[in-house]
């Protein structure tokens, strides 16, 4: 294993509830700098018919993502909503001795362990302008059942209330370009 204490590379931690819109967010930062890297998880949640698996996620079954902790392939793994998500080692770890930019789009749960492992990493937290905003997003997508979706919201609130305490860069998702500006701007000047 690479020795990730010697790394060259920046990891930036992007965080939020549900539906604020933090993986458009995270494509058009991506966009904006060079030599990024934006880190692809595994889920046990099941695909949603707009989502390409190897895209969005790597969506494997609950007995593989067990394997892969066993093994220690994962950097970080949390349980959200009822399934389960992770960060693969292997490719952040390249990443960053390639001096890249790796961007890990994760919950506040695995955000606390991947802090552990690169303790300047950059944490932003996104949040939305108005709690109607984010439930208008969320009915929007309408990728959730109705009670899955209330899950969503009730975590989205002590997911901000935690925030507070391990981001140190919190930007409002009004108005996307805006948001992605912030973002650029926070990543290149840490
Ligand atoms: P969704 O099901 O909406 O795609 O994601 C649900 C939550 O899981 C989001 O807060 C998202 O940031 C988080 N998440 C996605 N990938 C990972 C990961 O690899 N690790 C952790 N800890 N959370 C993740």
């Amino acid at each position: 294993m690479n020795d990730i204490k010697n790394r060259k590379g920046k990891v930036v931690i992007v965080s939020g509830p549900s539906g604020v819109g933090k993986s458009t967010i995270c494509e058009e930062v991506v966009k904006r700098l060079n030599d990024v890297y934006l880190s692809i998880s595994v889920t046990t949640r099941p695909r949603s018919k707009a989502e390409v698996d190897g895209e969005d996620y790597w969506f494997i079954s609950e007995q593989e993502f067990q394997e892969r902790i066993d093994k220690g392939l994962l950097l970080e793994y949390a349980e959200v909503f009822g399934h389960l998500y992770g960060t693969p080692r292997d490719k952040v770890e390249e990443a960053v001795q390639a001096d890249k930019t790796v961007i890990l789009e994760i919950d506040v749960q695995g955000a606390k362990q991947a802090k552990a492992i690169f303790p300047d990493a950059v944490m932003i937290f996104i949040l939305p302008p108005t709690e109607k905003a984010l439930i208008e997003r969320m009915n929007h997508r309408g990728r959730d059942a109705a009670d899955a979706a209330e899950k969503r919201l009730n975590g989205a609130s002590s997911e901000i209330a935690a925030a507070w305490q391990h981001y140190k860069h919190m930007v409002i998702n009004e108005d996307l370009q805006q948001a992605v500006d912030e973002c650029v701007q926070i990543i290149e000047s840490s």
